[in-house]
């Protein structure tokens, strides 16, 4: 999957414009998997997420619970830097979405913490942001696992706000409690899909149908409400 994502293509504006494809770093056995917007300048040069203002503000809260960075794996919901920092499109979120996942799947992490609105919206399917969200786990079904979700604010957002910095650093402190309480109850499948099928499950981009065994008529519709992304 590195190799296919260095040489990817999918945004051909990102992929004339960037220097590095970031795509993403850290503990690749990890409880705990953070999923930023996109990478900037600092990540784009250094190819590794999280490494400018934002990142180091990242590594101070983390202290502040007792982790570092090697406890987590950190990505982004885009692995190319938009140029000028500007806001992923929807269809760049659309193109990276199946390398997200598949992080997602071959990390297993118990708990993900969204960093601001872009990543908390694609995970969740909704268009809530993060202002209502921030601070509130959820359970959520990625793929074949759950998942405890837990949107925070981004630290970019939080390095300009004085009051959101303290909120984002509240929001952090119960981050050892959530992920003490482990994975959340599994869903049943009748027969589970295997890692290596996950990307010709999410082969177009889009929402999967699930493989359904014969008489599975009933697994098969739980898979169906599952959707991803
Ligand atoms: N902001 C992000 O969302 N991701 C990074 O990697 C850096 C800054």
């Amino acid at each position: 999957m590195l190799a296919q994502a260095r040489g990817c293509t999918r945004c051909a504006e990102l992929a004339a414009t960037r220097k590095s494809v970031v795509f993403g770093a850290g503990n690749a056995d990890a409880d705990l998997m953070f999923i930023g917007e996109a990478p900037g300048a600092s990540e784009d040069e250094q190819g590794l997420p999280f490494v400018g203002r934002a990142g180091k503000l990242l590594n101070t809260l983390l202290g502040e619970i007792g982790m570092e960075r090697g406890d987590v794996f950190i990505a982004n919901t885009l692995m190319c830097r938009p140029p000028g920092n500007r806001d992923p499109l929807p269809i760049e979120i659309k193109n990276c979405q199946d390398y997200l996942l598949r992080k997602v799947e071959l990390i297993e992490p118990t708990v993900i913490c969204t960093l601001g609105n872009f990543s908390t919206k694609l995970l969740r399917g909704d268009p809530t942001g993060i202002t209502r969200l921030h601070g509130q786990p959820e359970v959520l079904v990625l793929g074949h696992r759950a998942v405890r979700l837990y949107p925070i604010y981004h630290p970019a957002a939080a390095l300009y706000t004085p009051r959101m910095l303290e909120t984002l650093r509240e929001d952090f402190t119960r981050l050892p409690e959530l992920l003490a309480l482990g994975a959340p109850e599994q869903p049943l499948f009748e027969e589970a899909p295997e890692l290596s099928q996950a990307p010709d499950l999410l082969a177009d981009g889009s929402a999967s149908e699930p493989q359904q065994s014969p008489g599975s008529a009933e697994a098969g519709a739980e898979v169906d409400q599952l959707g991803l992304f």
